[in-house]
């Protein structure tokens, strides 16, 4: 055995840099890259790019055979970015491996496709999810049977670098792929930790529409990117007639599955594009982006109706609610967001004094 010791650590430690640099990309690219498509090319990229880093860099052996850190990028870009990835990463780096040349070459592209192909079996059985450390380790001495590519070599050259490099090869493999695996992995759930606080922090957990605040930040940016442009835009909002007296009639309990089920009825009869929120107790307002006064009231109209017509269930009873509704909109001249909103109250008032279950409408001053 002629490899030192000390070179299994100095390659560890050669990688460390790489690693933590993959690991802050990676992070960005989570929050940063496209969701559809981007994201996963990018990762590709990025896991194909620090292959070629660690290949042009390496830690070679008294045999000169090269240590570095493929096989840690080649085997983790399946489970942190998908089929898309692996072929990228994989595609980056055999082609680099390919201008290397050399005598090895053959072997190092077979090396390169064998610890994508691991990678991506682990990441179907893993249905796709964010691997555990427990997992990561048995990934990582799967990833092991690479070595099995210098087979390809002539045999006594694969004994000698087998003797040499075998023990180091393994331990920056087994080593790498767990550390920089365990920290994507972080990466990665801190990452759905954030959505999921944003997205609890932006909705509303009765009716899962958007909350107030949100409703407020987006009226106030729509707006104002409407004004200099003299775009239309267009708000609702709808009332429950009467909900006390569901409440009073069939409890608390009864009342929030008819509001739940109104929530429903509103989105699905608006566009995706327009804001859907719960803006107060039993009150939903409908954000309309460059959209007439006139279109908006035939949508309110569609709502009133689709509420009217359909009994909505509760516990097992069909009862009758209808809905009033103020329309308001900025129409083609410049307005701040507060006076569309004031309009759109105004006539909500006008449909409860006209009746109830109604559409009224108002311009905004
Ligand atoms: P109208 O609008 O037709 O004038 O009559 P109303 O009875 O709907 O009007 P009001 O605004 O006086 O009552 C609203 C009621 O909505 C009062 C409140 O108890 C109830 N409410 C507000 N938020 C919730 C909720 O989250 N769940 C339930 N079940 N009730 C709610
Ligand atoms: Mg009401
Ligand atoms: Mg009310």
């Amino acid at each position: 055995m002629s490899y030192a010791p000390s070179e299994i650590f100095l390659s560890l430690l050669h990688n460390a840099g790489l690693m933590a640099l993959v690991v802050m990309a990676y992070s960005t690219l989570l929050r940063h890259a496209p969701k559809l498509g981007g994201r996963s090319v990018m990762i590709g990229c990025l896991f194909g790019l620090a292959g070629v880093l660690s290949m042009a860099d390496p830690i070679r052996t008294p045999e000169d055979v090269q240590l570095d850190s493929r096989t840690v990028m080649a085997a983790l870009a399946a489970p942190f970015g998908g089929l898309v990835a692996t072929l990228i990463a994989a595609g980056i780096m055999g082609v680099f491996r390919m201008v290397q040349g050399g005598a090895s070459a053959l072997a190092g592209l077979a090396a390169i496709a064998m610890a994508s192909g691991i990678g991506y079996a682990f990441h179907r059985i893993w249905k796709g999810r964010t691997p555990k450390a427990k997992q990561l380790l048995a990934l990582s001495v799967a990833s092991c049977s690479v070595l099995g590519c210098f087979a390809l070599l002539p045999k006594d050259v694969a004994i000698a670098v087998l003797r040499t490099a075998a023990i180091p090869l393994v331990t920056n493999a087994v080593l790498g792929i767990l550390l920089l695996g365990v920290f994507l992995a972080r990466e990665d759930r801190n990452f759905r930790r954030e959505q999921e606080l944003r997205t609890e922090a932006s909705t509303d957990a009765l009716t899962a529409l958007a909350n107030r605040r949100t409703f407020d930040r987006l009226a106030y940016r729509i707006s104002e990117s409407a004004r200099p442009k003299n775009s239309p835009f267009a708000m609702l909002l709808v009332d429950v007639d009467r909900f006390k007296s569901i409440n009073d009639r069939f409890g608390h309990l009864a009342g929030d599955q008819v509001l739940a089920a109104i929530a429903a009825i509103v989105k699905s009869e608006t566009r995706q594009s327009d804001i859907v929120a719960r803006y107060g107790g039993e009150e939903i307002a409908v954000l309309m982006p460059s959209t007439s006064l006139r279109v908006a009231e035939r949508v309110a109209e569609r709502i009133r109706q689709s509420v009217a017509a359909q009994p909505l269930a509760v516990d097992g009873v069909g009862l009758e609610v209808t809905v009033s509704i103020g329309v308001s909109g900025s129409e083609l001249k410049p307005v701040v967001f507060p006076s569309v909103f004031k309009a759109a109250d105004d006539a909500l008032y006008d449909a409860k004094n006209n009746g109830r279950n109604r559409v009224e409408l108002r311009r905004a001053a």
